[in-house]
Order: C-alpha cells, then structure tokens, then sequence
C-alpha cells in the first residue's frame, strides 16, 4: 500500500489565502495528498465548498477553523479540528469575531492615516471580498500602494503585534477559544507553537482541554520539530501538521511542502470521537 499524506493546515479565500477552493484542491491533488484540513481565521464558510470539490477527486476534507487569541505578551494561534461548522452556537460566536475584525479594520486605517500613510478601508474591504478581512489584507494593499516594498516590511513597521499602527482583536481568552472548540465538538490544538515567545501557555492550555500541538509547520525547523514532538510526547498531546498555505499572500503556494503521515489525521479523528 502507498503512504498516504496530509496538510492539516490550509487557508482559502474565505479568510485571507488568494487560493479559490477549487484552486486549494488542484494543487492538493497534485501534491499528492489524501487529505487536507480547511482552517480559515474565524469562519467555517470555506469548508463546504472545498468539500462539494474535493468529493469529486477523492481527496479528504477535515473540517477546521484557526482561531486568534491574545495575552500581553503574544498572539497565539488555535486551531479546532472536526469542529461541527453548522452548529448554530459556534456560528452565532465567530460572527461576532468577523464583526469585530470589519471594526478592527476601520481603527488600523485611521491610525495608518495617522501615521501619513493613504489606505481606505474599503480598499481593504475590497481585497478580502468575501473573506474574512485581516491584516494580511491590509498588507497586501499597502503593497499594492508602494507604501511598503513587501507584506514582511508592512507588519515590521506598521501592523505587526504591538507596532505603531496594531490593533488588537476581540477580547478573547485562550480558555475561551478551547473552550468554544471543544463545545463544538472539535479537538484544539496550539498552532505553529515556534511563533510563540513565550512557550508556558500551553501548559495553561493543557489545564484548559488543548488536545493537541502543531509540530510541523512552514515555520518549524528540524530543531523545532524535535522539540515540540517531545513536548507532545511528554504531554500526552497528538500531534498534527500543516503548510499554513495562504496562496501567494505569504509568496507562494506552500501546499505540498509540508506533508505529515496520515496516520496522524487517524489519531485526531479517533480523539474527535472520543470527545463527542
Ligand atoms: P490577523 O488575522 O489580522 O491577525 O492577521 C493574521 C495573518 O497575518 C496571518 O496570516 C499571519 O500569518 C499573518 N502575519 C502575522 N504576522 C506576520 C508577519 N510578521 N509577517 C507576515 N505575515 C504575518
Ligand atoms: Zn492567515
Ligand atoms: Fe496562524
Ligand atoms: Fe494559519
């Protein structure tokens, strides 16, 4: 029998990826992949169009979300996996997280404004469409504007965490992004934990319900990857991957550069199970 690969970490044009689902599940099925994970900022709209595609290749479609939550000292990333997307509850929570980020958006134009540089909302409204709209937006106009020579230098300088022009999300604690996640029958699971300055969340995490850690990632290096799999067995956690593809918002197209062992999207839908 032949290997079989995942990428539990995909973004698509529902949040702030340029890839359209049916270009996410091209270059999925090309890669050679079995199964991906849909895991947009704040929403679920990405997932059922991807799926009604990928049927048609036989690709598997894990059902996700990435959520962003924030101390004092970081941003921290979780993601929710198997997570029941028509739950009415969930829905009706991250839509007040996308009403607040339309918000967010208005005050990091006007302290961008501040600063001297020219961007409209709109003009960030436009480029997310129908996403849901995010600083990668507002990066990639600023480019589009010759404000910045690269998204990079845009968050460096301007919308970076705790640089002059940062806005901070909703007021939403760690224990309550578990806890949304798990109420929604999903597993959570600290994303690209490498990013992460501090590194003692996750055990405050642990005591919150996290289930599992992002061991493979764009960002990870061997050295990372070494670590953060001890962690896991240390902790008990499962362990998941992903590429964190944003399309060419980040550059390139990343699916395909990071491909974990299907044997570990087993043991995340088994806990998925179990925790039902
Ligand atoms: P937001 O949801 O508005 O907080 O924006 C998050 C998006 O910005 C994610 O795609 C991040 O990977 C991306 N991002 C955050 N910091 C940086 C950075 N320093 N350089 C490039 N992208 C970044
Ligand atoms: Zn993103
Ligand atoms: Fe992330
Ligand atoms: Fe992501």
């Amino acid at each position: 029998m032949t290997k079989k690969y995942a990428d539990l970490h995909v973004h698509t044009r529902y949040s702030d990826s340029t890839l359209l689902p049916e270009e996410v599940v091209n270059y999925s099925v090309k890669a050679g992949l079995s199964a991906i994970a849909i895991t947009d900022h704040d929403t679920v709209n990405g997932i059922q169009p991807t799926m009604d595609i990928a049927r048609k290749t036989g690709l598997e479609v894990v059902p996700g979300i990435e959520l962003t939550v924030e101390n004092e000292k970081q941003e921290i990333h979780i993601l929710g996996y198997y997570i029941d997307w028509r739950s009415k509850s969930f829905i009706d929570k991250i839509s007040v997280i996308q009403r607040s980020r339309i918000d967010r958006i208005i005050k990091m134009t006007d302290l961008l404004n501040k600063q001297g540089v020219q961007i409209t909302p709109e003009a960030v409204f436009n480029k997310a469409d129908k996403g849901t709209v995010g600083r990668l937006h507002v990066a990639s106009v600023m480019v589009e504007l010759k404000i910045t020579r690269s998204i990079e230098e845009a968050f460096r300088k301007y919308i970076g965490f705790r640089k002059p022009c940062y806005v901070e999300h909703l007021k939403f604690s760690p224990e309550e992004a578990v806890d949304l996640i798990s109420r929604a029958g999903g597993v959570p699971v600290v994303a690209h934990p490498n990013l992460m300055k501090d590194d003692s969340i996750i055990d405050e995490m642990i005591g919150y319900g996290l289930k599992g850690i992002e061991v493979f990632h764009t960002d990870h290096d061997s050295h990372a990857e070494k670590k953060y799999t001890r962690l896991a067995k240390e902790k008990g956690l499962l362990v998941t991957g992903g590429s964190d593809c944003h399309g060419l918002g980040k550059g390139r197209v990343l699916i395909g550069t990071v491909m974990i062992d299907y044997a570990y999207v087993e043991a995340l839908k088994q806990a998925s199970k179990l925790s039902r």
